[in-house]
């Protein structure tokens, strides 16, 4: 099969197998090249490891500590004239050359929200790993079906009132403004119920009742705050409900009693799947990717998550916040940064896009999501889309 881009709005319908495995390989080599803190994971738990953060945990974990993982991902095989997701990709590699180096890593398909899946879960960690120290909870889901099949759907509204502002569109790379109307108090609800802190929890419950979670044991969740500009849409908007919920959840499980110290990260706004599809936030995110890269402190997920495990969470005193929360976003929101990019934001327009925003940065990292625009694949070289993941 010969694999081509297919972009629907903000995501691709096909993903390339050799591209998902130079874009696993390139985070492997960077972390390999890092200097490794002594005092790091050993077995780990990444719940939503197929992409993005997940995906970026999973393989700092593995290549800063020789840490073995296990990974709960949903994504689809290739089937037919269809290729694989990206997730089933991008899983494929790393098994693949986690194994080659020696590693141990297992992976499982299937819903992370239903009681099923934590049931496999817990029995492949008895059956090889015996115990977790560290669980990593990276979920971005549109939706979340409930054990009586009753399905909740995330939305990405605003709160309150609606909020109009710049946004891009970048099929045709233009600014135009748009405005996000406010959901109302059931979306809210169900926002929460998706990406709230609820699974999570869930999981660590199932985890700890199982016995397979090591004394000291840690875990983490991601969330985002951002500057003002996108905080309608984010940080007080449905979704920033719904990560009250998560730090609130994070609490909740430090002070319970299953003695497994939770935090949260906020992390740095990045290109993945998830953010794409947030109104405002690209444009913002193409900005920010020009001020960081002029000022050397951009960074990708490889980055911010070997950074986060090396500098951060194993530290002998976690550098947290006021309020707990460990900053990974701290070189975003450095005053510096956020200065340029808000004198950006205030003269962008279709006229001068390329002047005030990485808009080659933004496209070249979607693509790179599925596979694609890696210099090192020959893109018309027919593949087997297929791509083996052991047991799934
Ligand atoms: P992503 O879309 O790249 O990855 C999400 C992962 O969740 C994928 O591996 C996907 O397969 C998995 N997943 C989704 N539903 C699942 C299910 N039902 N069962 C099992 N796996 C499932 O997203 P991301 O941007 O890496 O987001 C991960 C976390 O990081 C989210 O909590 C997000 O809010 C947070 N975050 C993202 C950004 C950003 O800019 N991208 C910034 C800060 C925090």
């Amino acid at each position: 099969m010969i694999v081509k881009p297919k972009v629907r709005g903000f995501i691709c319908t096909t993903a390339h197998r050799e591209g998902c495995k130079a874009s696993v390989k390139a985070q492997i080599d960077y972390v390999k090249a890092c200097h490794h803190s002594d005092k790091g994971p050993k077995k780990v738990l990444v719940i939503g490891a197929s992409m993005g953060y997940g995906l970026a945990t999973r393989i700092a974990a593995a290549y800063s500590y020789g840490a073995a993982t296990i990974g709960v991902i949903f994504d689809k095989p290739a089937s037919g004239s269809r290729t694989a997701t990206s997730g089933w990709y991008n899983t494929a590699a790393f098994e693949e050359f986690a194994k080659a180096d020696g590693l141990y890593a297992r992976t499982l398909n299937g819903d992370a929200y239903s009681s099923a899946v934590k049931q496999q879960t817990i029995d492949l960690v008895r059956k090889d790993l015996g115990k977790v120290d560290l669980v990593v909870y990276s979920l971005a889901s549109p939706r979340r079906t409930m054990a009586d099949g009753t399905v909740y759907s995330s939305v990405l509204k605003t709160v309150g009132s609606a909020y109009t502002n710049k946004t891009i569109d970048l099929k045709n790379n233009t600014v135009h403004d748009i405005t996000v109307e406010p959901a109302n108090e059931e979306e809210i609800a169900a926002t929460v119920k998706v990406m709230g802190g609820e699974d999570w929890m869930d999981w660590i419950r199932a985890l700890k009742e199982a016995d397979v979670l090591e004394d000291g044991a840690v875990t983490i969740a991601y969330s985002y705050i951002g500057p003002s500009i996108t905080h309608p849409m984010y940080a007080d908007g449905s979704i920033g409900k719904a990560k009250d919920h998560l730090f609130a959840s994070s609490r909740q499980i430090s002070e319970g009693d299953t003695g497994v110290k939770a935090y949260v990260s906020v992390n740095k706004a990045l290109v993945t799947q998830s953010s794409a599809a947030i109104p405002i936030v690209p444009l913002y995110i193409s900005i920010l990717y020009k001020v960081m890269k002029e000022q050397n402190c951009h960074e990708g997920c490889i980055e911010q998550m070997t950074r986060l495990l090396n500098e951060k969470l194993y530290a002998p005193q976690v550098p947290t916040d006021e309020e707990g929360r460990i900053r990974m976003d701290d070189w975003e929101m450095q005053p510096a940064v956020q200065e340029e990019v808000s004198r950006l934001w205030d003269k962008i327009s279709t006229e001068n896009l390329t002047e005030c925003a990485d808009l080659d940065g933004y496209h070249e990292d979607f693509y790179h999501l599925f596979g694609f625009g890696f210099d090192a694949v020959d893109y018309e070289v027919d593949i087997d889309p297929n791509a083996p993941i052991e047991g799934c």
